[in-house]
């Protein structure tokens, strides 16, 4: 216990240095009093966050609804189930931490990837939906914009379009995460110091940069910007500023993904090749963001693809920062999503294997379906198990519904499409949800805790039970106190 207490009061010394840069007062600073007993604290700081020194270098890595279910069933998931005791996921050594995720909303409690990214980015809780503003709508400065305006350089690398709402709260800032249009602008108009804020633009969302917004990447290439589209040509860029947009709206799911797209790892290395470039350090954002978007819909086999693309990232940056000493790793989640059990019914057993042998996700055989190709052919590409007979009776049912409502439909977002969608994908996954024994509770967010993993100088004050608000005022902290 006393060993707890230790950690417990230099977390909160560290958390007053956080508030006083915020302007905010603490009452609690008020019995530092004695200039010997301060001299002591700042010496037992150091033993208490492992280092003197705060890290020039941040790589924030955000599973996008990697809730804590997600990363137990990702160990069972890399597990030799021949092997006596489960091994660690890379993840497992580095876990320091929890994260309080919910946000300030009139109407919620439970966040949204808009409302969490924007914690996290910038240290206000704020409302669904609101990127880079507060509860009032007004702008708030971002970690990203901090480190920029200290002359470091800055990415944003995301499996989603680079418009959407984790990679768009740290450099741009709307009422409402549906303007996206709005966002692509403010990438490429809003500078600091001259410069464009940030330097590394890697995902996809292609069509918020093109002609029919302006033509933003033609900009961005006039101004010194490497401008890509695939694997290849983003290998062979050698200036320090890219754009990468490698499709039109998400990038395709690992399991999915032709050969010629990068995967997150690959998007990393490239983003940190270039950033490493800069003396004054970087701040790098990279998210997993199709973690979320397989779990919506209740999709294992995309779930486990995306997390296993995750810990490639997640790995490589830890190594990166093992040969790079003043390099700080830190891997969180903004929510849960789907409510993902690990087994259900009455048997208590868990079966990655069935998902091992998939060869497409839900969504992805979803799609081509809904395209109009033949359910059967689809199905027989995509699954590696069993598929009841009687159940591919019920994806035909499903499928003929969905293609009467579609033609009579002129409405591409028409909420009855979008239902009979879903109705089509859960016939296609109930053969894998059940022999891998996975359960969900819904097609929304959940408001557990979510995971927090640290690695480098600064690592240990993202330990204990934290508000997600600390990770953006300890990198703050950092970039205040540290760069010279
Ligand atoms: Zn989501």
């Amino acid at each position: 216990m006393k060993s707890f207490k230790h950690i417990g009061k230099y977390l909160l010394s560290g958390s007053i240095v956080a508030a006083t840069l915020l302007s905010t007062t603490n009452i609690s600073s008020a019995s530092e009093t004695n200039a010997d007993k301060s001299k002591d604290k700042n010496k037992d700081d150091a033993v208490a966050f492992g280092n003197t020194k705060n890290p020039k270098n941040v790589i924030f890595l955000v599973g996008d609804g990697m809730g804590p279910s997600f990363n137990t069933a990702y160990r069972y998931y890399q597990n030799d189930p021949s092997a006596k005791s489960m091994n660690p996921t890379t993840f497992d050594k580095y876990l320091k931490g929890t994260n309080r995720t919910y946000p300030n909303d009139p109407k919620e409690n439970v966040t949204d990837s808009a409302a969490g990214a924007t914690a996290f980015s910038s240290g206000h809780k704020t409302y669904n939906g609101a990127i880079g503003v507060d509860e009032n709508k007004k702008k708030v400065k971002t970690v990203l914009e901090d480190a920029k305006e200290k002359g470091k350089s800055t990415g944003l690398v995301s499996t989603a379009e680079l418009t959407d709402a984790t990679p768009a709260a740290y450099a741009s800032h709307v009422d409402s995460r549906d303007k996206k249009d709005e966002i692509a602008k403010q990438f490429y108009k809003d500078k600091i110091n001259g410069k464009h804020k940030v330097d590394v633009l890697l995902g996809g969302g292609s069509k918020y940069f093109g002609k029919e917004n302006g033509n933003l990447d033609e900009k961005f290439k006039k101004d010194g910007y490497d401008v890509v589209s695939n694997k290849n040509e983003l290998n062979q860029s050698s200036k320090k500023q890219v754009l990468g947009l490698f499709s039109e709206e998400d990038m395709p799911l690992q399991i999915d993904a032709p050969n010629s797209n990068p995967l997150l790892v690959d998007m990393e290395k490239s983003a940190l090749s270039k950033l490493e470039k800069n003396d004054k350090g970087f701040f790098l954002m990279v998210e997993g963001a199709s973690i979320d978007k397989s779990a919506h819909p209740n999709d294992v086999t995309g779930v486990m693809s995306e997390m296993q693309g995750f810990d490639k990232a997640f790995s490589n940056a830890i190594d990166y920062a093992k040969n790079h000493k003043d390099t700080l790793v830190v891997a969180t989640a903004d929510h849960s999503t789907g409510g993902m059990t690990i087994a259900k019914g009455k048997d208590y057993k868990w079966n990655p294997q069935a998902i091992h042998q998939m060869k497409h996700s839900g969504s992805y055989m979803t799609k081509e379906i809904a395209s109009g190709k033949d359910p059967e052919k689809v199905i027989k590409e995509g699954y590696g198990i069993d598929f009841p007979k009687e159940q591919m009776d019920k994806v035909k049912k499903e499928a003929k519904k969905l293609k009467k409502l579609t033609k009579k439909s002129k409405d591409d977002e028409d909420p009855k499409v979008e239902e009979q969608t879903t109705h089509l994908q859960d016939a296609i996954q109930k053969p894998i949800n059940d022999e891998s024994h996975t359960g969900w509770t819904t097609y929304g967010h959940t408001g557990e805790d979510v995971n927090t993993y640290a690695y480098g100088p600064g690592s240990k004050k993202f330990t204990g039970n934290k508000e997600n608000t600390d990770s953006a005022k300890n990198i703050f902290d950092f970039f205040a106190n540290d760069v010279k």
